[in-house]
């Protein structure tokens, strides 16, 4: 079966699927992304991921590449091509083609919207083994807020992190405290029972996943606090776990070698988990 990719109004086949050399996202970064999670034909949180990716447009002063229905609508025609049932769906805006230099073109040029799908496994409520953590320093700028393609620190501290044997990096600021993974959010459970995350600012993305996990956290009664945390206080945790769109809720059992907890998943991940899926699989159908 084919595989499309939409690409600036067109259903293309994925393999010839191409963007200008002069494409402001390929020379300079400039532009923004969303990724949507799917789970058994279901787009978990759409409006949420829409809603980011407005503000990520409206914080480079880039305009909406289509009407938001009509958005809408691609997601969905691509999907059916692609026959996606469980995985993501991939979103990428930039500010278009133009010469090249840094200033916004002078002439307006229409932003660039290129959409791709990718299959994966089914998101069980069973987390697994969890998954270990490296440490890395947090050189990103000041507006992490933003989801942006500029993406080289995520993907520097995610390649220091595979090549130690870790799955995912957790970023550390000057203060010594973790912002996020690479790219995921960070979350512990201390051993006084405080599920604490950090607060969302310019430091880090605010995650839809992060989002309706404090939704699910405080149906459940967990006391919530979001407060910064040092990797040495994330060591000595009860547990920890991830958050983004296509890891769910994934726990963590090691961080720099040294085990979380017992270094067993922990309860309350493992409930998190199970209450993200059901909320995940709760939504509507699409295909
Ligand atoms: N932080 C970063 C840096 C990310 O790239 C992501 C994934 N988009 C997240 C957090 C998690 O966000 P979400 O739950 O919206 O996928």
């Amino acid at each position: 079966m084919a595989r499309y990719a939409y690409v600036n109004g067109r259903y293309v086949d994925h393999r010839e699927a191409s963007v200008h050399i002069e494409d402001r996202g390929y020379q300079l970064a400039d532009g923004v992304y969303e990724v949507v999670g799917v789970r058994d034909g279901k787009l978990i949180d759409e409006k949420l991921h829409i809603d980011r990716l407005g503000r990520s447009l409206g914080e480079l002063r880039i305009d909406w590449p289509v009407a938001r229905p009509t958005l809408g609508f691609i997601i969905r025609e691509l999907m059916r091509r692609n026959r996606l049932r469980d995985g993501l769906v991939y979103m990428q805006v930039t500010r278009g083609v133009a010469r090249r230099d840094h200033a916004f073109p002078t002439k307006p040029v229409k932003p660039a919207l290129v959409l791709t799908t990718k299959n994966s496994k089914r998101a069980e409520p069973d987390p697994g083994p969890g998954i270990a953590v490296k440490s890395h320093p947090d050189i990103r700028w000041e507006r992490c807020d933003i989801k942006t393609v500029a993406l080289l620190p995520n993907v520097l501290a995610k390649q220091a992190a595979r090549e130690s044997g870790a799955y995912e990096a957790w970023l550390v600021d000057g203060k010594g405290n973790v912002t996020e993974g690479a790219s995921t959010n960070a979350w512990i459970v201390t051993k006084g029972g405080e599920l604490v995350t950090r607060a969302t600012d310019n430091a880090i993305l605010a995650g839809i996943t992060r989002h309706t996990l404090k939704v699910l956290a405080g149906d459940l009664q967990l006391k919530l606090v979001e407060r910064p945390f040092t990797l040495a206080e994330a060591k000595d945790a009860k547990e920890a776990f991830i958050t983004s769109a296509t890891s769910f809720v994934t726990p963590v059992v090691k961080i720099d070698g040294d085990t979380v907890g017992d270094g067993k998943v922990g309860p309350t991940a493992r409930r998190l988990r199970e209450e993200y899926v059901r909320f995940a699989a709760d939504g509507e159908a699409v295909t």
